[in-house]
C-alpha cells in the first residue's frame, strides 16, 4: 500500500516525550516556552503562542483582532471546514470569497465586492502549503480598516517573496498567523497549533485567553519567589498544549528544512513524471512563492469521473483522497452570505490528492504515475463502450 501521508515519528521524539514525563510538569511548562521560542524564531516572528490545536488557534487570533458576535469575516469557501467554524465559534459570520483560476487561493479581485458595514476582517488560507497572495490581499484590507488572520495551518515552512525578500510564512505580513500540528499537517505533535504575531497586544490577548483568563502564566507564578495569586478578569478558555506535545515539536521543528526541502524535490519529480499524462494538470506555483507541498494536488481532465480514478488507484494499492472541500456545499454553511463560487466548486470536484510523503522512492512515484495514467485511460475506454 502507498499511503497518502506519514508523519515521521523517530527515536527522538520518543527520547523528548520520555524525558517530559521524567520531569513531572506535563502541560503549558518549560517545553511549551521553548517550543514558542524557537518556532517564533524560525519563522521570523516576535511572538508564537503554543495552542491546542488550529482550530482554537483561529478562534484566539480572530477574537485577538477584535472579531464579535454580529460581525463579518471574509474567507474561502474553498478550505477544510474548521477555517468557517473558527469564525462561527466567535459569533461572527463568514462571507465566502472564490479562489484564482489555476491557483487554490483566495482571489483578491473577488473581495471588495463582498465588504459590507458589518466585514471586520478577513481569513485567508494558504492552502496546501501554497502561499497565497498575501500583499494584495493586505492592500485591500489596509484600504477598509479590516485585520487579516492568516490560516497557515499546511503552510509550517512554506515561503513568500514579498519586495524581493523571502519570507517564511508565519513572519506576519498579515497581523497573525495560526498553524496546525495535525499527523497530515508538515510538523506534527498528535494535535496542536501555534500563533505567531508581531503585536505584542495580540500575543498577550491569545495567551491570556488559551488559559481560562488567568492573569498569570503557570510557569510565572512558579518561578516567582513570592506568593503570587491570580485573577480572572474575563472568561476564558482551555486551550493549552502540553509539554509532551511541546518536546515532540520541537525535534519536528529542528527538521523542517530538511522535511520541506525533501517534499520540494518530490513535487519537482512529480511535475516531471505527470508532464505526460494527458489532461492532468500539476499545481501552478507562482515566481513569489515556495510551497512546502503539505498535499500534491492535481486536476483531472474533464470527461473523467473522479470516484472512478481513485477506486481504480485504490486497487492497485495507492491511497489518493479528493482535494480541497467547499464549505458552502456542506449543510452548516449552505447559506453563507457569498460571491459567485464557481472555481471552488469547479477545483473541488474534479481535483485530487496524490501520495506524497518524506522517505517516498522514486519506484512508488512512478508507481503512482502509472496508476494514474491507467486510471484515465481505463475510465476513457469504458465510457467510449
Ligand atoms: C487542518 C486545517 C485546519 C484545522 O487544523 P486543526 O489543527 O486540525 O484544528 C484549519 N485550516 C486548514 C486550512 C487546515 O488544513
Amino acid at each position: 500500500m502507498i499511503p497518502l501521508m506519514k508523519p515521521i515519528m523517530g527515536q527522538a521524539e520518543a527520547d523528548a516525550a520520555c524525558a517530559v514525563i521524567a520531569s513531572g510538569w506535563l502541560t503549558q511548562g518549560p517545553q511549551v516556552k521553548q517550543f514558542e521560542d524557537e518556532f517564533a524564531a524560525t519563522v521570523g516572528a516576535d511572538h508564537a503562542c503554543a495552542v491546542s490545536n488550529c482550530t482554537t488557534a483561529l478562534h484566539l487570533a480572530l477574537l485577538a483582532v477584535g472579531v464579535k458576535a454580529g460581525d463579518e469575516v471574509i474567507t474561502v469557501s474553498h478550505s477544510f471546514i474548521a477555517t468557517a467554524n473558527a469564525i462561527h465559534m466567535c459569533g461572527a459570520e463568514p462571507v465566502f470569497v472564490d479562489i484564482e483560476d489555476g491557483g487554490y487561493n483566495m482571489d483578491p479581485l473577488a473581495i471588495e465586492a463582498l465588504i459590507s458595514p458589518r466585514t471586520r476582517a478577513i481569513v485567508c488560507v494558504h492552502q496546501i502549503g501554497m502561499p497565497c497572495d498575501l500583499p494584495s490581499i493586505c492592500a485591500i484590507a489596509r484600504k477598509h480598516g479590516l485585520r487579516v488572520v492568516e490560516d497557515a495551518a499546511c503552510a509550517s515552512g512554506s515561503e513568500i517573496s514579498v519586495d524581493g525578500c523571502w519570507r517564511k510564512i508565519g513572519d506576519p505580513i498579515g497581523d497573525v498567523a495560526c498553524f496546525s500540528f495535525h499527523p497530515r499537517k508538515i510538523l506534527t505533535t498528535g494535535e496542536g497549533g501555534m500563533i505567531t504575531t508581531n503585536d505584542p497586544a495580540i500575543d498577550a490577548r491569545c495567551r491570556l485567553l488559551r488559559q481560562h483568563g488567568m492573569s498569570l502564566s503557570d510557569l510565572a507564578r512558579h518561578t516567582s519567589s513570592k506568593v503570587m495569586v491570580e485573577t480572572y478578569d474575563e472568561p476564558g478558555f482551555n486551550y493549552r498544549m502540553t509539554d509532551l506535545q511541546a518536546s515532540i515539536g520541537r525535534v519536528q521543528l529542528s527538521r523542517l528544512d530538511e522535511i520541506v526541502a525533501e517534499r520540494r524535490s518530490l513535487a519537482a519529480r512529480y511535475a516531471e513524471l505527470l508532464a505526460d499524462v494527458p489532461g492532468v494538470t500539476i499545481p501552478h506555483q507562482p515566481e513569489w512563492a515556495r510551497s512546502n507541498w503539505q498535499s500534491y494536488t492535481i486536476g483531472l481532465p474533464p470527461q473523467a469521473d473522479r470516484a472512478q480514478v481513485m477506486q481504480s488507484m485504490l486497487d492497485a494499492g495507492i491511497s489518493t483522497r479528493r482535494s480541497v472541500m467547499s464549505c458552502h456545499l456542506e449543510k452548516p454553511w449552505r447559506n453563507a452570505r457569498r460571491g459567485h463560487l464557481g472555481v471552488s466548486e469547479r477545483v473541488s470536484a474534479t481535483h485530487m490528492i496524490l501520495p506524497l510523503f518524506n522517505g517516498m522512492t522514486d519506484v512508488e512515484q512512478i508507481t503512482v504515475r502509472d496508476a494514474l495514467a491507467f486510471a484515465l485511460g481505463d475510465a476513457q475506454e469504458k465510457r467510449v463502450a
